[in-house]
């Protein structure tokens, strides 16, 4: 099944699940990028509703810290209302959504929510490659580009390589919500895969490989070129 585009080809409907810290970002940036369809991170959305302080921002706020889950209701109702928009007409690219089974039958009923129809992709990693993924995980506030100290970093230690604002470590990145984090993917996510496994579309990839391994293992899943 060949990936959709704007240039016509049905929409490009795409799926990233898999443990905090698997690279899922790293590549949606790229993915979404290469098929000109907008990237909707719940993640992203979440802490930008936080720094904005949102009423949505308030809610999260104390959950995100911690490392669990914010409610079904609210996250459902974010990405209906971001996938309703005109730019996901096209086809979209899901990072971090969904994360619990509600989620995933809520999004069957969404604007071309139909997962038999896309692609699911299965980001698999060893616990000790997301733990050091994680704890070496950098942020950039500003454009949300992400580096690693060891794996991927930046030109200038510290600093964007895009627009040069200092880059900082999220707080639930901190060993005591990772933790939770990893155990809400277990409880949580995980049993997802039972929900996808088995369709069409449905692909897992081998996380721990270089950032262009993986990457190149994607387009050549969503049957396009690099
Ligand atoms: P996720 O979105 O799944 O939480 P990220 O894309 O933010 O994960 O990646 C987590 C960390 O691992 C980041 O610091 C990123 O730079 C780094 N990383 C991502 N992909 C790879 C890879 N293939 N090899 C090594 N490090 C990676
Ligand atoms: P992420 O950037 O994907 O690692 O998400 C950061 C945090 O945002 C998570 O630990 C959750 O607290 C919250 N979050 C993001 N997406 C979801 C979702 N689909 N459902 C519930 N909580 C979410």
């Amino acid at each position: 099944m060949a990936a959709g585009s704007a240039s016509g080809h049905a929409p490009a409907r795409i799926i990233f699940l898999g443990p905090p810290g698997a690279g899922k970002g790293t590549q949606a940036a790229r993915v979404s990028a290469r098929l000109a369809i907008p990237r909707v991170s719940t993640g992203d959305m979440l802490r930008e509703a936080v720094a904005n302080r949102t009423g949505v921002g308030r809610k999260a706020a104390p959950l995100m810290e911690k490392g669990e889950l914010v409610p079904d209701d609210l996250l459902i109702e974010i990405v209906r209302e971001r996938l309703g928009m005109a730019d996901a007409a096209s086809g979209y690219l899901l990072d971090g959504f969904p994360r619990t089974l509600a989620q995933a039958q809520a999004l069957v009923g969404m604007a071309g929510g139909n997962p038999s129809e896309g692609h699911v992709f299965l980001f698999e990693l060893p616990r000790a490659e997301v733990l050091q993924r994680l704890s070496g995980r950098r942020l950039c506030p500003v454009c949300q580009s992400t580096y690693h100290v060891d794996s991927n970093p930046p030109r200038i230690a510290g600093r964007c390589d895009r627009d040069g604002a200092e880059l900082i470590q999220r707080d639930d990145d901190k060993e005591a919500a990772v933790a939770k984090r990893l155990e809400e993917y277990e409880l949580r996510t995980a049993p997802l895969v039972a929900f996808y496994r088995g369709r069409p579309g449905f692909h897992r990839v081998d996380a721990a490989r270089t950032v262009d391994a993986v990457y190149r293992h994607i387009v050549s899943q969503l049957g396009i070129t690099e």
